[in-house]
């Protein structure tokens, strides 16, 4: 393996998203590549920096029980014959849960 195989897979290495195979190989050039560690060493800083920061808070526990309440009764509503489509019900759902993620995250700081 050399480095124009290994660059395209260094961001799932540096996500934890490779075979354990894929990632002994890229472990394995890594410790004779230099100029590739540097690279994961940058994606590394970059990732604690800026990703994990800027990832959402999980959803309040209220937010997710409502969420799940909702839902539930829209399932309901589609097994009892309404003809309400239950696309239309997951979408509202998931703009009523990132809005309240995004209403309470900015409080939570
Ligand atoms: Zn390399």
């Amino acid at each position: 393996m050399d480095c124009s195989d290994v660059h395209p897979k260094l961001f799932g290495y540096v996500d934890g998203e490779l075979d354990l195979e894929a990632r002994g190989r890229v472990d394995t050039h890594l410790r004779a590549c230099g100029p590739c560690r540097q690279l994961v060493d940058l994606e590394l800083q970059f990732h604690d920096t800026y990703v994990e920061r800027l990832r959402p808070d999980p959803a309040p526990p209220r937010v997710w029980e409502r969420t799940t309440a909702l839902l539930g009764a829209l399932v309901a509503q589609q097994r009892a014959g309404r003809r309400r489509s239950l696309g239309w019900a997951l979408a509202l759902a998931l703009i009523g849960l990132g809005t309240g993620v995004a209403l309470v995250a900015p409080l939570r700081r």
